[in-house]
């Protein structure tokens, strides 16, 4: 059983598109309760227990405590969108390099929902940075967002860097809700 109910959109998510395999090196922003983590320690087998597949990483943060998850590595009370974070959950991924970022971060509600919607993009946008620093070549982002005027702006950064950028409203979300996920792939790295 998960810690909460959103696990079932990662598993919607990655049934559909297979982003999490056996092997792979995945940070977790966002992550307590821990609910997409695990989803994430399972698909990449990041806690050996299939022994016949290749042992992934899970790294997760949040800027709460997240209780302790076979399989996972976490990062608690840390912020996401500080750069100094960053070089932290690249020592807990190995070379450094993850294969996929997911993100179900999200602000304290304001009250003010646009204020919100661009607080959120805002974060996201942070992600480019973390992506840059740990994201392997062809890797993925999957990161929530509230539909709003901010969303197309972020899309257009996204797709500067990824060779595909699409919109996900999973099942499992609230229909009346303006929750949507970008699912970015194919990342082209910048030659520096
Ligand atoms: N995916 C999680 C799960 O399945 O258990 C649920 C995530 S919950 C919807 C959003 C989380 O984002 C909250 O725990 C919140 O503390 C975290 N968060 C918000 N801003 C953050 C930031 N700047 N850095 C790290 N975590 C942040």
């Amino acid at each position: 059983n998960f810690r909460c109910r959103s696990a079932f959109k990662l598993l919607e998510i990655d049934d559909k598109f297979r982003l999490l395999q056996p092997g792979h090196a995945v940070v977790d922003c966002g992550a307590a309760p821990g609910a997409w983590s695990q989803v994430a320690v399972q698909r990449v087998n990041s806690a050996g227990t299939d022994p016949s597949a290749p042992r992934g990483t899970v790294v997760g943060v949040d800027l709460l405590h997240i209780s302790s998850l076979d399989g996972a590595h976490f990062l608690p009370h840390h912020d996401v969108t500080d750069p100094s974070t960053h070089s932290k959950l690249q020592q807990l991924l190995p070379y450094g390099r993850a294969h996929v970022i997911l993100s179900d971060m999200a602000p304290n509600a304001s009250g003010f929902k646009e204020l919100d919607c661009e607080k959120l993009i805002s974060m996201c946008l942070t992600l480019i940075d973390l992506a840059e620093r740990v994201l392997l070549p062809g890797g993925s982002l999957l990161c929530k967002y509230w539909d709003g005027p901010f969303s197309h702006s972020l899309q257009q950064k996204l797709s500067c860097k990824f060779g595909s950028v699409r919109t996900v409203k999973p099942n499992a979300s609230r229909k009346d809700s303006s929750e949507r996920y970008f699912l970015a792939r194919m990342y082209r790295k910048p030659i520096k």
